[in-house]
This record gives C-alpha cells, structure tokens and sequence, in this order.
C-alpha cells in the first residue's frame, strides 16, 4: 500500500533563506511591522462593527515607534488586537501563516478588504536587522498576557508576562554593526522617521515617535534646550482618498511638492478614482518644467505604487508608455497580486488594465487642456512636446492616431505653434497637401528658395524645427487624408500635369546642353539638373525625390552605425 508522506522543511535553513532573499532592501522590515500593527487595529475596528458590546474610538488607537541607542533596541508598540497564546504559536510559530488572511476569510461580508497581510511572512523580516525579537502581547478580552521570543533560526519560546493594556509591544535587540553593513540607522530618530514616512505615511492610524529637538530656551534668544515631543510622523489620510471636491490646487500642489515630483510645481494634475473591474485611486501630474535630467541615462520613468496605502514600487515603469515619461505621481489599488516580498507583482494583468486607462485619462486631459487652455497647454508642449513627437513615431495604431491631435508645428502664416486640426481647417480649396518646410531654426527655414512659392500661392507652412519631426510625420504619412509634402520635394504639386509638360518644352535646347554638363561636372552628388518653375528671387534650390529628404538624411547621417 502506498503511504502518504507530508514533506518536512529545514525551519531554521527556510527561515534563514527566506528573511536573506526575498527583500531587496533591509529597511522594509519596519513597513512589515508596521502593517502588521495597522491590521492589528483595523481588526478591532472590523470587530467592533458586529459586535455590540465594543465601542471603536478611534483616537484611542495608535502605533508608536521607539529607537532607544543605549540598549540597541527598537521598540513597536500598537494598540491593536493583541494575540492569545494560540495565536502566537500559530501565527509567529509557524511560517507563511497569516492570521491576518484567516481573519479576511472569515469576515469577507465585512468589507475587511483594507487589511494588509496576507502571505504570513512579513513579520520575520525583523531578523534581518535584530538577533532577537521580543513579542509581548495582551489579547482582546483576555486575562493573560504573554511573551514570545525568539533568536531567529533556534526556534521561539512563550511564556507569561505583565502587561496591561491591550495591543502587542515588539522590541527588536538590533545587530551589531558589521564591516559592510550598519544598523545604526534604525536607532536614529530622524532616520527611522524617514523610513515611516517612506513606506507608511498613509497607514490609517497615527503613527507616533517622540522627536528631540533643539530650541532657544525661553526668554534667551542664545541659551538652546533640548526639547522632546510626541510627533505623528504619518499624514494618515491619503489625499488620494480623498473627495476631490474637498480638495484644492494647492493641496495638490503640496502634495506634489511633499512627494519630490519636482522642484518646479505642477502644471495639471489628474485625479482619478476607479471602482470597476479593478478598484484604483491615482494622482498624476503633468509638471511645469522639463527635469533637468529629462534626457539623460539617469531618468527614469515611473509612477510610485501603493497596494493598500502602503508603497509597494518607488518607481513602477510598467505603468507609463514611453510617450508619457514626463507625468509623475501615484497609484494605489487594493486589487494588486503581490508576490511574498510585496516588491514584484504576481502576475500584472491588474497592472496592463491600469496602465491602459491611465494612459487614456492622460491622453484625454491633454485634448481638453489643448481645448480649453492653449496657454497652458504651448507650455506643456514647449517642455515635453517632442516626447509626442516620439510616440507618433513609435505607436502603433490607436495610439498613434490619438496622439497625432496632440502635435504642433510652427506656422508661417500664424506665427505661432498650430495643431494639424488647424491648419487643415484653414486650407484653400485648392490646396492638396499639407506642406512642411525642414531647417535648423525658422529664420533659417524662410530663406529657403522654396518657401517663397508655396507662401506666395497663399498656402500655409508649418516649420519642423527637431530632428524627429519629419520622422513622425513620415509615419503618418497622412492627416485627414491630406498628405504630407516637403518642400524639398522635386514635385510640389503645385502645378498641373499640362503645365509640368510645357516647362519640359520650354526647356531649349541650350538649357539642355548646360544641364547635362553641370550633371558630369555633379555626378554622383545629384540625380538631375532641372529647369524650374518654383524660384523666383533665388537662383537654384536643391530637392529630393526620394522618401528620405536632405534633412532626413543629415539626420541619418549623423546617427552612430
Ligand atoms: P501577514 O501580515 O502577511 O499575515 P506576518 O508574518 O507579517 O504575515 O504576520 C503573521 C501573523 O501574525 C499576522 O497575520 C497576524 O495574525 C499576527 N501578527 C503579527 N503582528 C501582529 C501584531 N502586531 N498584532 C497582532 N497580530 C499580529
Ligand atoms: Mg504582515
């Protein structure tokens, strides 16, 4: 008969390996416990939703974070629901067991969707900075309470102890320093303040520390004391979550500026809130000024990502295409699949369907600014303008379509930049192509020989400038079906198919006899030598007939093999 067999694990070798890969940066083990004392409260408040004789004062609930330097230690002390003996051995004894996913099965009627534990692992992320950590905790409606401990690899011991109030109080006896790897940052107030800040400023309760602080003594405007007070280090409510109705530029503003968005501040910011298939809240900025480092190797695009209102991804790339590098902001959503670190996610399908409605918002608020603020919006596109150009020239499809209402060009008659929308809207009837002229600058681009002809027949011009314009428009190849004409093309279809034989006629016979000179005297550097019709204050121009222009060359050119 066949037995069956469970497997056994190596706890100790599990725990060691665990604690050592699956967190790329030591400093998390403070989110982890912090989220785990939010959820120790949120339970209370889930609790006391059902059940009458608990009353949830909210003030009354807190977390409180204490770095002592004499003794290495640093202490987390919450007020939350607390653990029976039971719940110790089965929740800190026995790894990837989380009573936090237990309790969210158990009360899923109850909304309790904004705990955050799930995968039973994050409280072990304590070892990576502590030798041993030390759980006292009291349990709701319980008489006892009692003390966990535990040097990490060799197993944990319980036992009773004295202690009040409800909640659990974790102390962590920190490493020694080691050559390449120092723990004194987390025995630093303002350094342990920064870490809270980073990864749990919207954690729903306060999260407090007494913070030091020298201050001229009073009456002395020379003598300085010490003074230390009970901070909350966190803002607590995210502004995401709030009714944008409530809110101000100026909250935005702030919150863009808090957040080191930018130096500058923002232009627009977008605020949305989704509860469809895939529950989101987002904050995006489209920002004033271009970062100096806009086009370096070292940007990076990215907006942060939060599950829950805790910071999962400082800089989530998947969530912006290319074209959009510039917005910066946030997203947070409960509908996330983490994996066991909370860095990487799952599987991101949830991350495509958010990416791909954030990039409609964006594209859609860029129209209406484009409608209802050109001020604003000759801003916007003086600073990123080119990363459309770029889309245009990359996107496919769809994308591209929508970004090509997004682009300008300066015009010859407007003086200004227009959109393709507007110079088609304004064509005579006669005019067949949208003509664009190429150069290094527009003063540069009026003394071309070409320029003159078209401009005298009353056509518009639009100016390309930047290298990538031509690329992008040669992408298009169309808009509203007009088609794209350079005025470096040896045929401006300014003329009719008649007129072009007449020139032909009126060629002369000497004319010919100098144009195949001047051609072996060019050969190899022209194709042809032609009589033309075009000039009239300059005496030769050059164009091409090819799909690639002369401009479009020189930028080929200058581009590394
Ligand atoms: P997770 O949070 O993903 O469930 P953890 O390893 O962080 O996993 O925590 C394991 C379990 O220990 C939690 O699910 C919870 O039941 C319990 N726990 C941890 N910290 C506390 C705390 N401060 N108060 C009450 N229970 C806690
Ligand atoms: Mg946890």
């Amino acid at each position: 008969m066949m037995e069956k067999m469970e497997f056994q694990a190596e706890s100790k070798r599990l725990l060691e390996m665990m604690v050592n890969s699956i967190y790329s940066q030591k400093e998390v083990f403070l989110r982890e416990l912090i989220s785990n004392a939010s959820d120790a409260i949120d339970k209370i408040y889930y609790k006391a939703l059902t059940d009458e004789n608990l009353v949830f004062e909210k003030d009354q609930y807190y977390i409180k974070v204490v770095p002592n330097k004499e003794n290495r230690t640093l202490k987390l002390i919450d007020t939350g629901i607390g653990m029976t003996k039971e719940e110790l051995e089965n929740n800190l004894g026995i790894i990837a067991k989380s009573g936090s996913l237990a309790f969210k099965k158990e009360n899923q009627s109850k909304d309790g969707h904004d705990i955050i534990g799930q995968f039973g692992v994050g409280f072990y992320a304590a070892f990576m900075v502590a030798d041993v950590v030390t759980v006292e905790t009291k349990a709701l409606g319980s008489e006892e309470a009692y003390r966990w401990q535990s040097e990490g690899a060799d197993g944990y011991t319980i036992d009773t102890c004295q202690k009040e109030t409800v909640g659990t109080e974790i102390t962590l006896q920190l490493k020694d320093n080691q050559e390449e790897e120092s723990y004194d940052d987390y025995l630093d107030e303002y350094q342990v303040k920064t870490i809270i800040k980073k990864y749990s400023d919207f954690i729903r309760y306060p999260i407090k520390m007494d913070i030091t602080s020298s201050r001229p003594k009073e009456d002395s405007e020379t003598e300085f004391a010490e003074y230390t007070e009970e901070q909350i280090i966190n803002s607590m409510v995210p502004i995401w979550r709030k009714n944008k109705s409530e809110l101000t530029d100026e909250d935005y503003a702030n919150f863009y500026g808090e957040k080191h968005y930018g130096f500058d501040k923002p232009l627009k910011h977008i605020h949305v809130s989704v509860d469809g298939t895939i529950r989101y809240n987002a904050i995006l900025f489209i920002p004033e000024k271009m970062p100096f480092d806009y086009y370096s190797k070292e940007f990076e695009k990215g907006l942060e990502l939060y599950s829950n209102g805790v910071l999962i991804m400082d800089k989530c790339a998947d969530l912006l295409p290319d074209h959009f590098s510039f917005v910066k902001g946030m997203v947070d959503s409960e509908d996330l699949s983490l994996n066991i670190s909370r860095e990487i996610l799952q599987q991101d399908r949830q991350l495509k369907l958010i990416a791909k409605n954030i990039c409609k918002k964006i594209k859609s608020e860029l129209k209406s600014l484009l409608k209802n603020d050109r001020e604003k919006y000759d801003a916007f596109y003086q600073s990123f303008g080119r990363q459309l150009k770029f889309g245009v020239y990359n996107e496919f499809g769809a994308e591209k379509d929508t970004l090509k209402d997004l682009l300008m060009f300066h015009s010859s008659k407007e003086k200004k930049l227009v959109t393709l929308d507007e110079y088609i809207s304004k064509m005579p009837e006669d005019q067949k192509f949208i003509y664009y002229a190429t150069g290094d600058s527009i003063d540069r681009i009026d003394k071309l020989p070409q320029t003159e002809l078209v401009a005298d027949k009353g056509y518009e011009i639009l100016y390309f400038t930047e290298d990538i314009d031509e690329f992008a428009i040669k992408m298009l190849m169309t808009y509203e079906e007009k088609e794209f004409k350079s005025l470096s093309s040896g045929d401006l279809g300014l003329e009719s198919e008649e007129e072009k034989k007449k020139a032909e006629e009126e060629t002369s016979e000497e004319e010919k006899v100098v144009f195949t000179a001047m051609k072996e005297v060019l050969s190899g550097k022209v194709k042809d030598v032609r009589a033309s019709k075009r000039l009239k204050s300059h005496p030769v121009c050059l164009t091409s007939d090819g799909e690639v222009t002369i401009e479009m060359e020189k930028v080929l050119s200058m581009m590394p093999e």
